[in-house]
């Protein structure tokens, strides 16, 4: 018989769509099994403030299909400090929380390990970013919402792009993965990708335009993942104007539209059957993982691979886009 008689649930750092569907998903399931569930609002913030509410299966009707998250999200610079996490502590208890679900990126999760250590606290993570970089589940919350977001757009984009002949770098988020604009340009495609995992290694830029890559076209697209690495679209186009003034370039940043919408059915259902499984893990006392989803089978994984390790991208994607696009 599990402990857990009482979770709190929050989201925290960038919102993504599906995120709603997962808290669908925590409420339900919990309350399925008998457990109470409260709403801690603002993530990390919220539940130092005292933002928490209960829960009960009419509050999480009616959102499976919108983007966002009705729990809201912030950024919590005191949770960082040792006051902080014990705040955070005391409302836990206050409330009678026993056990937490905290649903982010990588930071949220940092964030989540340090304080279930600290305190001897139950906690599963669930991971809930559009930029798909966490370590040990094949997608995130959100992912798959943003690349047909950013697929729609680049679709868009090219309509112009072809009617001037123009080169067009397509800058997509995704902070130091590349998972968003590799598969995205793949989706939409693109002539080329400039990912941070192969700026590292050597200049995609050149040998983009070295092995000539739009010998054949009259515009090209090339997605660029945000990052200092890649120096982002406008870092790359700055350059293509002083070293390959040959081109007409032009530059769109999609920026937080990426984040926003409905999510698609595969993030609705990633995201349900997560919120499910974060129950049952809390329910088989589990302690310190973090849901993740490999080979369509539902794992935990624990904190310290989700958070330390960097998730590798795919270099067959890498070829498959090379191929596709000559
Ligand atoms: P996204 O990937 O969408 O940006 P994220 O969860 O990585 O989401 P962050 O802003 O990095 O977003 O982290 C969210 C919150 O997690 C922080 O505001 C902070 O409250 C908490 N957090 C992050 N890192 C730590 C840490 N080292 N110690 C304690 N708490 C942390």
């Amino acid at each position: 018989m599990s402990t857990v008689k009482c979770v709190g649930i929050l989201t925290s750092g960038g919102d993504a769509p599906g995120m709603n569907a997962a808290i669908r998903a925590v409420t339900r399931s919990a309350i399925y099994n008998g457990v109470r569930v409260k709403g801690i609002y603002r993530g990390f913030k919220g539940l130092i403030l005292d933002e928490i509410e209960e829960f009960k299966t009419q509050n999480v009707s009616n959102i499976i299909q919108r983007g966002g998250t009705i729990l809201k999200t912030a950024r919590c610079g005191e949770f960082k400090t040792p006051e902080g996490r014990k705040q955070a502590y005391d409302k836990l208890q206050e409330h009678g929380i026993d056990a937490l679900i905290a649903m982010g990126g990588d930071g949220t999760l940092t964030g989540a390990r340090i304080f279930a250590q600290e305190f001897n606290f139950p906690i599963v993570g669930l991971p809930g970013t559009i930029d798909n970089d966490l370590y040990g589940t094949d997608t995130t919350i959100g992912y798959d919402t943003a690349l047909n977001t950013i697929m729609e757009c680049v679709d868009k984009i090219r309509d112009t792009a072809t009617s001037h002949d123009r080169l067009f770098f397509v800058e997509v988020m995704g902070r130091d993965a590349g998972f968003l604009a590799l598969n995205g340009a793949i989706a939409s495609g693109a002539e080329a990708a400039i990912i941070p995992e192969i700026s590292l290694e050597k200049d995609q830029l050149a040998e983009m335009i070295e092995t000539g890559f739009r010998k054949s076209k009259n515009s090209s697209i090339v997605l660029v993942a945000e990052s200092e690495i890649t120096g982002g679209a406008m870092g790359v186009a700055e350059r293509v104007k002083k070293e390959y003034p040959q081109f007409d370039v032009r530059v769109s940043i999609l920026g937080h539209l990426q984040r926003g919408g409905s999510p698609t059915a595969q993030d609705r259902i990633l995201a349900t059957r997560m919120g499910v499984a974060a129950i049952d893990a809390l329910l088989d006392d589990q302690r310190n993982v973090m849901i993740g989803i490999q080979n369509d089978q539902i794992v935990n994984v624990p904190f310290s691979k989700a958070i330390k390790n960097d998730k590798p991208i795919n270099r067959d994607l890498l070829y498959t886009l090379r191929v596709s696009s000559i």
